[in-house]
């Protein structure tokens, strides 16, 4: 009987610990929003001239692809390796952003071509994107054989550098989310992402003010604990954190179910137990302070 007390006891407190934070992150959320919105590109910056809407989502982003831009517009640029990466790991963060007016762009790096399913994973990133709110204009997807979906393969630095060089300058970003060194997943396409943005960073070569943030791999445990991981990815620290409801969660699910070609039975087992359908944390990658004693 004691035991069973006990048992009900830390299932009900836990309950109400996982209601406390989704309570105080809603407070929070317009503080943590504006703590990474710090749009240095205005309207009229000499580097961005925005002249014309793109033409296709499944070109590459010309020079004369720019689309209009809002002053004090939070622009974020979320950069991805493969098609349904977007909704697998940052659905929470996509959500939390458009809900916000924040403008989301996505750059996929690769058409997810390993099994030559290519052009129906093109198709149903974009219908991933509807769902999430990501405009099919700001989708871009980069179809180049020095990019293909292979974790055998190792992603040229040089490349992804420019590529998301351009985004940046071209869209007026000023947050890029990406994954962390261990990917989430441990592709190593997604680490080669991380790994050039690191670089960028280190090198100076992003423009100032452009914030870097890498989503927070966590072990296979908290993974597959769903919403109950709550609690602990909001004791442990880090530097941005989306979280969504229920109700968000109904449109992560059904963004997932867009990717038909993927739709195997451990990928439903996904969608309801993993943790990156509710919780996304994130670490700000800045440039490395070394302890330079000064005689
Ligand atoms: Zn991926």
């Amino acid at each position: 009987m004691f035991v069973f007390v006990t048992i009900i006891f830390v299932f009900v407190a836990y309950a109400i610990s996982i209601k406390f934070v989704y309570y105080r992150y809603s407070q929070l959320w317009p503080h943590l929003l504006n703590k990474i919105s710090t749009p240095l590109y205005t309207v009229g910056n000499s580097n961005f001239c925005p002249t014309q809407k793109r033409s296709s989502a499944l070109l590459r982003n010309s020079e004369d692809d720019k689309p209009s831009l809002t002053a004090n517009e939070t622009r974020v640029l979320i950069v991805t390796a493969h098609p349904d990466d977007e909704c697998m790991f940052f659905a929470p963060t996509v959500l939390k952003l458009v809900e916000s007016q924040a403008a989301v762009y996505l750059l996929c790096l690769s058409t997810g071509n390993y099994n030559n399913q290519g052009l129906q994973r093109k198709r149903e990133l974009l219908d991933s994107c509807a769902v999430l709110g990501i405009p099919s204009d700001h989708v871009t997807i980069i179809d180049d054989k020095e990019l293909p979906d292979d974790p055998a393969v190792e992603w040229s630095t040089a490349l992804i550098s420019s590529l998301i060089l351009r985004h940046i300058r071209n869209y007026g970003i000023s947050v890029v989310l990406t994954f962390d060194g261990r990917g989430v997943s441990g592709h190593a396409n997604h680490i080669a992402i991380y790994k050039t943005l690191r670089h960028l960073v280190s090198a100076g070569r992003l423009p100032e003010g452009c914030q870097i943030f890498s989503l927070h791999s966590i072990s296979l445990l908290r993974k597959y604990l769903s919403v109950l991981e709550l609690p602990v990815s909001w004791l442990l620290p880090s530097d941005f954190c989306c979280v969504i409801g229920q109700k968000e969660y109904k449109r992560a699910k059904k963004a997932m179910l867009c990717h038909r070609s993927q739709l195997l039975w451990f990928r439903r087992l996904y969608i309801l137990f993993s943790r990156y359908m509710f919780v996304n944390t994130f670490q700000a990658i800045t440039v490395e302070t070394k302890n330079v004693k000064i005689y």
